[in-house]
């Protein structure tokens, strides 16, 4: 097949596109990099399936495709909050970008969209019918709210002009090639105890996230797209569910060295706790993560050694 992914050139995007081509797919991979890296690619260039397009998906695009996957976004807080306008029009106008595309070329399309759907959630562990507690006009709503138009669009799509769809929602996700200075916890704990730098926990480190391992979750998108049972939206997650605190004392234990752990202000409207429920990419996908974060940890540890 021949397969778009916007944000190809970011983190899980470059995963992907590497999948992809293993499958023995072309790929077509767009990406402005904003957050993404050529280098996150470099390795791809040379196969003659791969082609790399610098384009921003908020301006119109056409491509002949059989299958389409939007991963066009900044997903890291201090990024997608730089410039929130350009966020919410990433994930709307981007969405119906793909979406306009996917129906032109009868392409099947993936939304990745993301547990901030939830917000903060008050049913736990989430399951895809909990509709979330997301504040509409905090600093983090151009991203949910961005996301959770972009389903809507998805779903609005598939109704009207019977578009085949398919919409996942991501939680936490690390590993190799997360850019160093991303923002995120996970990079941001082993890039600072590589560094020898102080452990910075945002507030008193008791809020819970459940990090699922890169390879995992690729695993999970490539299932989900080939089987033809349900559109979503599903849940893709490790349900093992971590303080930020045990991440901290987890990382120092692997890592090594002398940091310390460091208490800073949490930020306005940060989720309190997240963990997938993931009994339908179970039953569906027959998936479940295979990665335990320890060692997840210390295959992303390795990776940024090489970067710091
Ligand atoms: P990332 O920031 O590494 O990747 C996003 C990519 O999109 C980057 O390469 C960036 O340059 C590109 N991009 C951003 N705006 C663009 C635009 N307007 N036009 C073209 N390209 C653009 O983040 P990631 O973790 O790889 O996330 C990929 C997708 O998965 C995002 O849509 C994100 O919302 C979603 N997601 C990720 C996680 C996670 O834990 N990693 C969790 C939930 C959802
Ligand atoms: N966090 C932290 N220290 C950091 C970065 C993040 O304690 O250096 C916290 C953050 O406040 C949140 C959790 O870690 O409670 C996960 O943050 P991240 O930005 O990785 O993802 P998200 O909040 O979008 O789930």
């Amino acid at each position: 097949m021949r397969i778009l992914v916007t944000g190809g050139a970011g983190f899980l995007g470059s995963h992907l596109c590497e999948r992809l081509l293993n499958d023995g797919n072309e790929v077509i991979c767009i990406d402005n990099l904003f957050t993404g890296q050529k280098a996150n690619v470099a390795h791809l260039r040379e196969n003659p399936n791969f082609e790399f397009v610098r384009h921003d998906i908020i301006d119109p695009f056409k491509y002949e495709v059989d299958q389409i996957y939007n991963l066009a976004c900044p997903a890291s807080p201090p990024h997608y909050q730089y410039n929130p306008i350009k966020t919410i029009k990433t994930s709307v106008q981007g969405a119906i970008n793909c979406l306009g595309l996917a129906k032109r070329v009868k392409a099947r399309v993936f939304q990745a969209s993301t547990s901030e759907v939830y917000g903060d959630p008050i049913v736990h562990p989430q399951p895809e019918s909990y509709w979330g507690n997301v504040n509409p006009i905090g600093r983090r709503s151009c991203y949910d709210e961005g996301k959770r138009c972009a389903e809507t669009l998805f779903f609005d799509y598939h109704r009207e002009h019977n578009l085949d769809i398919r919409v996942i929602r991501i939680f936490n996700t690390y590993g190799p090639r997360m850019h160093p200075n991303d923002g995120r916890v996970v990079s941001n704990f082993i890039v600072q105890a590589l560094k020898g730098e102080d452990l910075t926990i945002y507030g008193d480190g008791t809020q819970t996230r459940s990090f699922c391992y890169v390879d995992d979750l690729i695993e999970g998108f490539v299932r989900f797209m080939a089987q033809t049972e349900i559109v979503g939206p599903m849940n893709l997650g490790n349900p093992g569910e971590f303080t930020m605190l045990q991440l901290a004392e987890l990382t120092l234990k692997l890592v090594g060295g002398k940091s310390q752990i460091v208490h800073r202000p949490l930020p306005a409207d940060d989720p309190r706790q997240r963990r997938p429920d993931i009994t339908l990419a179970k039953r569906v996908l027959n998936w479940e993560p295979q990665v335990p974060l320890e060692e997840g940890l210390k295959r992303a540890i390795t990776y940024f050694r090489t970067k710091v």
